[in-house]
């Protein structure tokens, strides 16, 4: 295979759907899979459509993501810019060179004339295309005397370019993904490629001549790309290119968690999921929640969306970005729609939870101490971590798992309490206590042995005592192990906490 080049090129409109995110992915695992190169192109060339911050809004996710880009926009290149909008000089040659070999035409028509147009059609119940059938009675250089189209353009008539579509031709295309795509050239219209309103080149003459200036080898995009593919062969074939044009891979979409249609913001914000990567904030103020800003982890995200298309062919489901280079090929990219699951991506996100190194876990936990003004000893954080890790699908989670490592409890569970603190168990901690006191080894093993040993021997009630220490030192009867947490708090805070209990719980009588 000749030196793999591959493009990545969103159109800043907005913030980056998760969607997009993947077509980046799948585009970086490729050229990483085959040594080639990621291209970052901004395609910037709707004026309409263009939202400020949508480009660093994009260039921040993909660093967030660990998607690194070889070329473009960033880091530059041999082919700068990589911004169409810093291109603009480029295409209007390309489109002047299709109108003299006769594959495109200048149109004259005004919004107002097409929307006419438009507007009889859908009253015959049909929808208006401009196409072979029609342009031969529209205003256009097809049927303008060349003097009239010459005049036309001296005196400032704003016009299009158009791609004069073959008829009924029969155009076979080939896709990695889906295979063979015919299509009849009938069923096309004649698309707008250039305008004069702007001096600027549609999506369609911008992206082809792109990416074949910048020697693009294969183009991997999201399926809603795949009705332009027609045009985008009949472009190629049109400007002589058809020897070098790219191989295509249309990827799935990613269907709704009910698996019906296109996943959506409004999906995300009615089941309460974010659908974009990082949280964006809309020129209007609207905010959208971020999987970055929710707490999870970017591994574990790119993990999740490079299964959602993709299949190793085997049982594993847990990649690191080095892996997923080696094992991704487009052959093992699905056809039919990848269905979003908001669960699946909890779940990878605890794995990540579950395999991360303490020391990483607690550097994320410290800042969330020092907010609510808890100076802790890192080595002392990291070992709580480790401890509270296996019940946590976020960092967030650690406070609610673990607040009682740094903070006596200031109530107690009053389930618990009617459930233990009872009877004669109140007493039987206060020999405990004493137990504890005498205690020189606080390491966890020796000292459940010693304890569990004193219960038996004075025949207490196994579970009732421990759970009442529980109590006395979590407020509850939920935790880790309880003597990691004894361990962990030391002989006075574990002998101060079992005295407070004891001086303010009331026994319970039932
Ligand atoms: N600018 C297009 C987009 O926003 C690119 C499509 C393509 O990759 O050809 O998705």
């Amino acid at each position: 295979m000749e030196k793999v080049r591959v493009r990545f090129a969103p159109s800043p409109t907005g913030p980056l759907h998760i969607g997009g995110v993947r077509t980046a992915l799948y585009n970086y695992l490729f050229a990483r899979r085959h040594g080639g190169t990621f291209i970052l192109r901004i395609e910037d060339t709707d004026s309409q459509r263009y939202v400020a911050g949508a480009e660093k809004y994009i260039t921040d996710s993909l660093a967030w993501c660990g998607i690194e880009v070889d070329e473009g926009v960033g880091p530059g290149g041999p082919h700068a810019p990589y911004r169409q909008s810093e291109r603009k000089e480029i295409y209007l040659k390309y489109a002047l060179q299709l109108v003299e070999a006769g594959h495109a035409y200048y149109a004259f028509d005004t919004p107002e004339s097409l929307d006419e147009l438009r507007a009889e059609a859908e009253s015959r119940g049909e929808a208006f295309a401009y196409n072979h059938a029609v342009r031969g009675g529209l205003e256009n250089s097809l049927n303008l005397p060349e003097a009239e189209v010459k005049e036309r353009m001296e005196r400032g008539d704003q016009w299009v370019i158009r791609f004069r579509t073959p008829e009924n031709e029969e155009v076979v295309m080939n896709d990695i993904i889906r295979g063979e795509v015919r299509v009849n050239t009938s069923t096309l219209d004649d698309k707008v490629l250039y305008k004069s309103a702007d001096s600027l080149p549609t999506y369609h003459l911008a992206n082809i001549v792109d990416d074949h200036l910048m020697e693009i080898t294969h183009v991997i995009r999201g399926e809603e790309w795949l009705p332009s593919l027609p045009l985008h062969f009949l472009l190629y074939r049109a400007f002589g290119w058809s020897e070098s044009q790219p191989l295509f891979a249309h990827l799935p979409l990613l269907l709704k968690p009910t698996g019906q249609g296109k996943l959506s913001k409004r999906d995300g914000d009615k089941m309460g999921f974010p659908v974009f990567p990082l949280e964006w904030t809309s020129p209007t103020g609207e905010v959208s929640r971020g999987y970055r800003e929710d707490g999870y982890f970017p591994e574990a995200f790119i993990n999740m969306l490079a299964l959602l298309g993709w299949n190793p062919g085997t049982e594993q489901e847990i990649f690191s970005m080095g892996e997923l280079c080696d094992a991704f090929s487009l052959e093992r990219v699905g056809k039919s729609g990848a269905r979003f699951s908001p669960d699946k991506a909890k779940w990878f996100n605890a794995q990540y939870m579950h395999i991360k190194p303490d020391a990483e876990l607690a550097a994320l936990f410290m800042p969330v101490l020092r907010e609510k003004g808890i100076t802790a000893d890192a080595a002392r954080v990291e070992k709580i971590v480790g401890m509270v890790k296996p019940r946590a699908t976020f960092v967030g989670d650690f406070w609610e798992l673990s607040s009682f490592f740094f903070e006596a409890p200031a109530e107690y569970d009053p389930k618990t309490v009617q459930k233990f603190w009872k009877g004669d168990n109140p007493s039987r901690l206060r020999e405990l206590r004493e137990l504890l006191a005498g205690e020189a080894d606080f390491s966890p093993p020796p000292l459940h042995d010693k304890v569990a040993a004193w219960i038996t021997e004075k025949q207490y009630p196994m579970g009732q005592v421990m759970n009442c220490l529980r109590l006395s030192l979590v407020g509850a009867s939920k935790g880790p192990d309880l003597f990691e947490i004894v361990s962990l708090l030391g002989r006075d805070e574990t002998l101060a906490r079992i005295d407070r209990a004891l001086a303010t719980l009331a026994v319970s009588d039932q």
